[in-house]
This record gives C-alpha cells, sequence and structure tokens, in this order.
C-alpha cells in the first residue's frame, strides 16, 4: 500500500506518479498470475500455504500431476490430466475419508479410474470408503485377477467388492501390453501376467506406465524382484522420469537391476512416519541414490505433487 502524508504534488507528478503505480501494479499482476493460481490450488489442497518447491519452472500450463497423498504407511496416488482423474490405492482402513477429504480439495468429483493395485489392506482398505461415496462418479474399477487359492477372505476385501456391486460397476482385469489413452496421457498396463501364479500377494500388483509428451511414471503397487526381472526380460521400455517406489521403499522389490532400467529423476516413497516395518530401507535409499535421482517421502515431506508440461517437472511438498 502507497500513502501520501504532508507533502505537495502539484498535478503533473501525481499524474505520472500514478501512470507509473498502474503500470507497476499491472506487471506484477500479469507475472505472478500463474503463481498466484498455484497458491490458490495449492492452499485449497494442503490447507496452507506451507509448502516448498522444487524441480524446474513450469511457464505454462502444467497438466500433467501426479499427486502422492500423505496417508500414513500405505499407498494412494492421484493422477490428473485435463479433466480426467485416475486415482490407485486408497490406503488402510480408516483412510478412505482422508482420500475423499483429499479429493474433495483437489476438485476432484470424477474419476474415470479407481485401481486396487492388489488387496492388501494398506492399499484397498480405504476404498470401500472412497466408492461408496455420493459424492463421487466413478467410471472404471481394475483390480487384479487372482486364482481361487490367493482369493483374501478378509472384510478388507469383501467390502471393496461389495461397494463395486452396490455401485453397479464392473471390475476390469489388467492385461498386460492394454494401452488406455485420455486427454494426452497413455496409461500401459505392464503386470500381473494374464491367469499368472505367484506365491505372493504383492506380486499380482498392477504396474502401470503413464506417459504424457516426454514425461513418464511408473508406479507399481508392491510387486517384489520376481515381477522386476519378468519386466526387464519381457522388454519393457521401463525408463520414467518419476518412479513411484514399489512396496514403501522395501528391499524385496527395488533391485538395483530394475532401478537402473528406470533411471529415474525423481523417485516418491509413500511411507508412515516411524512405521514397524523400518520402511524405506536403507538399501533402497542407497540404491536410488547411486542413480543421482532426488527421494521425496511422504512420512518426511507430507503429500507431495508432481507437476509437469510435458516436459518440464516440478516437485511441490506440503510440509518441510
Ligand atoms: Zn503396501
Amino acid at each position: 500500500m502507497i500513502f501520501f502524508s504532508g507533502k505537495k504534488h502539484n498535478i503533473s507528478t501525481l499524474l505520472s506518479l500514478s501512470i507509473s503505480v498502474l503500470i507497476i501494479f499491472s506487471t506484477v499482476l500479469f507475472t505472478s498470475c500463474s503463481k498466484e493460481e498455484t497458491d490458490k490450488w495449492l492452499n485449497e489442497i494442503f490447507g496452507m500455504l506451507n509448502y516448498e518447491v522444487f524441480g524446474d519452472n513450469i511457464d505454462g500450463e502444467a497438466k500433467l500431476k501426479m499427486h502422492v497423498i500423505d496417508i500414513g504407511q500405505g499407498d494412494s496416488l492421484l493422477i490428473q490430466c485435463g479433466e480426467s482423474n485416475v486415482l490407485i490405492d486408497c490406503g488402510e482402513n480408516g483412510m478412505g475419508d482422508a482420500v475423499l477429504d483429499y479429493l474433495h480439495r483437489a476438485g476432484v468429483s470424477h474419476l474415470d479410474w479407481i485401481i486396487g493395485t492388489h488387496p492388501h489392506s494398506d492399499h484397498i482398505g480405504g476404498m470401500d470408503t472412497v466408492i461408496k461415496s455420493d459424492e463421487l462418479s466413478i467410471d472404471h474399477v481394475m483390480m487384479p485377477q487372482l486364482p481361487k487359492t490367493m482369493t483374501p477372505t478378509t472384510v478388507t476385501y469383501t467390502d471393496v467388492l461389495k461397494a463395486i456391486k452396490k455401485k453397479n460397476l464392473k471390475i476390469t482385469r489388467p492385461v498386460p501390453g492394454t494401452e488406455y489413452n485420455f486427454d494426452g496421457v497413455t496409461m500401459l498396463v505392464l503386470s500381473p501376467e494374464k491367469k499368472a501364479k505367484y506365491e505372493e500377494l504383492n506380486d499380482y500388483s498392477i504396474v502401470l506406465k503413464f506417459t504424457y509428451k516426454d514425461v513418464s511414471v511408473l508406479t507399481g503397487g508392491d510387486a517384489s524382484k520376481l515381477i522386476e526381472r519378468q519386466l526387464i526380460t519381457l522388454d519393457y521400455d521401463l525408463s520414467a522420469d518419476i518412479y513411484k517406489v514399489s512396496h514403501h521403499g522395501g528391499k524385496d522389490g527395488n533391485s538395483q537391476e530394475y532401478l537402473s532400467e528406470i533411471n529415474p529423476r525423481y523417485a516418491a516413497i509413500s511411507v508412515g512416519e516411524n512405521n514397524k516395518y523400518g520402511h524405506p530401507k536403507n538399501e533402497v535409499l542407497k540404491r536410488l541414490d547411486k542413480l543421482g535421482c532426488e527421494i521425496f517421502r511422504t512420512d518426511l515431506d507430507g503429500d507431495i505433487v508432481f507437476e509437469t508440461d510435458g516436459r518440464n517437472i516440478s516437485v511441490i511438498v506440503s510440509k518441510q
């Protein structure tokens, strides 16, 4: 605010001063527009302007956003592009409302896809609550096909199936090599293999690669080294700029070989503070470090949002 006090100004001085102020004000308003917009949506999502930005500057529109939602020990990712929204996992039982709250703050009332990577409670626990919400419309659900012997009988799992049925949704099974396209993004299914039989439920995790222009994101639930080796053998292009680290940074996955194939610029680990599993494991952090990759963790950084215009990537975290 500018105040005039005590001094006398002649008309021409006042006029030229007013014009200068107007020019400066318009320039500030114009150049800070995208910053203001960023502030606005971050304020809505994070509830306050306590955030930090890393990575590239994005001048134009950041069309693709990946949110790693801080829901403690578990996974919940929101991928947005244009009007399209994909939600991958919903955290533990009792986290459904926190996920819904985040979606609400992010202005999401429609999901093109809701994906349960595999039926462990830290991934699908909150999924029934999210599916049942009256404030959310959902087009498609994807969950892995399991052999009868592996199908969980847990309340967590049956609750999700009931919610899906109640909303008249059908489950789409992942078929490797299948691509889904929305708003310029390609979502490619990499795993699990159809009719595969694994000993661990984690290995049925749906592994996905999202590509928007020059930028790609790899996500993979809790798949272990067995799947990693399989994906390398199958000769998929696993390279990705952003890697959502599998199994919360567990060392049963995230082999050096696999991480080198991905060679990410950024890694995001969804992990609970002081969790009983000791996630993320030091070995995995060291392997990622070796690749010169920048690591973000929900236990230290809170919610993590990657945004890109298809070339540049910026990373915004909700706490420091
Ligand atoms: Zn998990």
